[in-house]
């Protein structure tokens, strides 16, 4: 893939692109441990910003506790990083993706004496499920694959390892014709889609799976639950939903750093409302969008400029 950009931060270094290179026994290749984020800039009234950058690389650090993972770069040394890779790069928007992974020393699962090693991407990257996605929603499919449960794996932190699940059940949904697949969790509630958090809306009033069914305390999942707040809307962010609640929905609608706000308007066989992106739903999505390109005011705690 052609990412159009040169530089890539790594362990303190920006580096040429094509010199971003790791060794073949690199601990986190074998193991998949490593921890990341996905971010995105913003071409903002006020120039290009991070949105909720500091809630991201908090989250990293989150990731990386369980695993042990000392990373050696603070939250300001990481900003700094980023935001010379945008400007060094001309960007006015594009996706961030940091990673700190253990490198290679040794190849026993005990990572040992292995180094944490780090790294910052960024890439103009369009709507991740594509812009008439966005307007005319998607059609998703309940994977016949299961979440992990967190008494298996954190699913609370963003580690590489666990997206082997999300890519088999987002390559299952596809090769069935689907755009995206929503996995439910190992009780068989709803749990969240491979990259993106659920949300339901029944009677103008909004329904997330709550933070212990399984799913990614994500960001945009709490910058929605916020702004559906200040609309006036009741939020449950505590939610059990079963399957079944999915065709009785009056709208769906998926969230994340990449996804942003994507409406749902088919669950397998089960057309979601009129089949269109819902009022709600586009309401939502509206003021998500002035918010995060710096159109409403109130917000500036949300951005970190370039
Ligand atoms: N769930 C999973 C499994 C994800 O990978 C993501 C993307 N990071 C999300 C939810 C959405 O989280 P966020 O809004 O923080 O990007």
């Amino acid at each position: 893939e052609e990412m159009d950009v040169d530089t890539i931060w790594m362990d303190g270094e920006f580096v040429p692109w094509d010199e971003a290179q790791i060794h073949v026994l690199t601990h986190g290749l074998h193991y998949g441990t490593g921890v990341f984020e996905g971010a995105r800039c913003y071409d903002t009234a006020d120039g290009p910003a991070l949105f909720r950058w500091e809630e991201h690389i908090e989250r990293l650090f989150q990731s990386a506790k369980p695993y042990e993972m000392e990373i050696d770069h603070d939250l300001e040394e990481l900003t700094e990083a980023t935001t010379e890779l945008i400007e060094r790069q001309d960007l006015a928007s594009c996706y961030v993706r940091p990673i700190a992974f253990y490198g290679y020393e040794s190849l026993g699962v005990s990572p040992g004496d292995c180094p944490t090693r780090t790294a910052i991407a960024v890439w103009p990257w369009g709507a991740y499920l594509g812009e008439e996605a966005l307007e005319e929603g998607i059609e998703v499919m309940v994977s016949s694959w299961r979440k992990h449960a967190s008494s298996q794996i954190p699913t609370n932190a963003k580690t590489t390892g666990l997206y082997v699940n999300s890519m088999l059940a987002g390559e299952e949904a596809r090769r069935n014709g689907y755009a995206e697949a929503i996995v439910l969790n190992k009780e068989g509630n709803v749990a969240e889609g491979p990259g993106e958090n659920l949300f339901l809306v029944r009677d103008d009033t909004i329904y997330t799976p709550g933070l212990s069914e399984s799913i990614l305390d994500g960001i945009t999942r709490d910058s929605v639950i916020e702004i559906a707040r200040e609309l006036g809307y009741t939020v449950s962010d505590t939610a059990s939903l079963s399957r079944g609640e999915l065709n009785t929905a009056d709208e769906l609608f998926f969230t994340g750093s990449a996804a942003e706000v994507t409406p749902i308007r088919k669950v397998d066989n089960v057309v979601i409302g009129e089949g269109t992106r819902g009022p709600v739903t586009e309401e939502i999505q509206q003021r998500f969008f002035e918010i995060v390109e710096g159109e409403a005011e109130g917000y500036d705690d949300w951005f970190t400029y370039v």
